[in-house]
């Protein structure tokens, strides 16, 4: 029986450090922290996922700069607004919620974000530092997926890694990630010949495609560590990729859907954003 990867245990732990920290440093006269989320349109999901950030932003005790404008903007508006957040000596962290309505070229807009504020680590500059191994901000739920393999021990050198799903929001940057750490890393996806059989080759498998109960236990090495990134609403309860239940009761460890990356997305970005924000106040060394 897996037992599980606590996200949101971890989650909270480390929220709580970053808040001593910070609390630290405004203690000690500088400013606090600042991210802005800018939100466009009332898609009700994005709207509880921007209320959660902002929420333990303040937690944490990061200023929110968000803003939150009508689903008619036009591009150059928004990129004005990035404009000036790029230039705002308080804002050390900008992330525009995805989706945008389709009249906005999304790809424009984050790539209008200066790569040192891009707090979620998707800027072509961040993405080259990922593929080069230099220091940068790297994407949120990559990022807390290696934070808590990290938190358990669990060390991917020369494990044999796959990754399903190859978006540019989670599976290749955590494809890079696994491999930084030294694994051997298979990317999966849906022209992949027999998944089954790939998937079951893996000792670190993780699920990032968005489609309920993909990964089913005939899929699963007996021990494996099982990754769930997968959000889907079925009916009115939120489920993963894998088939927790039958996939528990093989692998040695697994994520829980809620409770898993979802937690560890949110507190990596505030993570980037204090980053960030020591990074340009010389402070954390
Ligand atoms: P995406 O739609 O951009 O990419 C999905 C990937 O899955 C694609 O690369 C595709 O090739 C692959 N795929 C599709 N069908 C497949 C199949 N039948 N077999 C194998 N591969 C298949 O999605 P995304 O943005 O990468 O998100 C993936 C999932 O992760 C979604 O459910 C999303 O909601 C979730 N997500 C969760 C978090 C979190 O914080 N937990 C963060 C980001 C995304």
């Amino acid at each position: 029986m897996a037992e599980i990867l606590d996200g949101k245990a971890l989650a909270r732990k480390m929220q709580e450090q970053l808040a001593q920290k910070v609390a630290g440093y405004v203690s000690a006269g500088h400013r606090p922290p600042g991210l802005a989320v800018l939100m466009v349109g009332d898609n009700p999901a994005s709207a509880a996922y921007v209320k959660n950030k902002e929420r333990s932003c303040e937690k944490v005790g990061i200023a929110s700069f968000g803003k939150h404008l009508p689903k008619d903007v036009d591009q150059t508006e928004l990129e004005g607004i990035i404009d000036e957040l790029n230039a705002d000596e308080r804002v050390d962290g900008i992330l525009v919620q995805l989706p945008l309505p389709q009249h906005l070229d999304a790809v424009a807009l984050l790539n209008r974000i200066h790569p040192d504020k891009d707090a979620d680590g998707l800027h072509p500059t961040n993405l080259g530092r990922l593929l080069r191994g230099e220091p940068g901000l790297r994407s949120c739920t990559p990022a807390g997926v290696m934070r808590l393999l990290e938190e358990y021990n669990i060390n991917p050198a020369g494990k044999h890694a796959v990754v399903i799903g190859r978006s540019i929001l989670v599976g290749k940057p955590l494809a890079m990630l696994l491999l930084e750490q030294n694994a051997t890393v298979t990317i999966a996806h849906s022209k992949t010949a027999d998944l089954a059989a790939v998937a079951r080759s893996a000792d670190i498998l993780v699920a990032a495609v968005g489609r309920a109960e993909l990964v089913t236990p005939d899929m699963v090495k007996p021990g494996a560590v099982v990754v769930d990134v997968g959000i889907n609403r079925v009916g009115d309860k939120l489920v993963g990729d894998v088939a927790f239940d039958s996939v528990q009761a093989i692998a040695s460890w697994i994520t829980p859907v809620p409770g898993g990356i979802g937690p560890m997305t949110v507190t990596l970005l505030l993570y980037n954003t204090v980053w960030s924000y020591e990074q340009k106040l010389n402070l954390g060394r």
